[in-house]
């Protein structure tokens, strides 16, 4: 696919270089069967470097997973080659089933149908916590 011109789909841009990686992975990317294409460090005025991703596909993306992983992200929805929409996602106040807990005493690794639940519980150091066991996310 040609990087620059998506006709129909969603770029995510001004991602934190080093999170486009993770936001990849934990938004299950590899798992489409459209084109997905990850572009790291690039030079960005505002931000130094920064990593984009585009999608050549209008998929359904999980909002939660962008906002926890980088609220700074854009996304840019692409309709017949014109940008349709643009907006940021706010900090989940609650992760379903994103990230696991890690704590091997915790509930959730013994209760395999438990979802994994984590409630922000500090904004301001972007904190995570399991509401089972307390256990930080990181
Ligand atoms: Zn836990």
């Amino acid at each position: 696919m040609n990087i620059d011109s998506i006709k129909n789909g969603i770029v995510i841009d001004h991602i934190a270089a080093g999170n486009g990686m993770r936001l990849y992975q934990l938004l299950g990317l590899d798992a489409l069967s459209c084109s997905v294409a990850i572009i790291k460090n690039v030079p960005s005025r505002k931000m130094g470097k920064k990593d984009i991703i585009k999608i050549d596909s209008k998929i359904e993306l999980d909002l939660d997973v962008i906002g926890y992983v980088d609220p700074g992200a854009t996304i840019n929805i692409i309709q017949d080659n014109l940008l349709v929409e643009k907006r940021t996602v706010p900090m989940p106040e609650q992760l379903t089933n994103v990230i696991r807990c890690k704590n091997p005493r915790c509930i959730t690794s013994t209760e395999q149908d438990l979802d994994h639940i984590f409630k922000l519980t500090d904004k301001e150091h972007k904190i995570y916590r399991c509401i089972y066991c307390e256990t930080k996310a990181n």
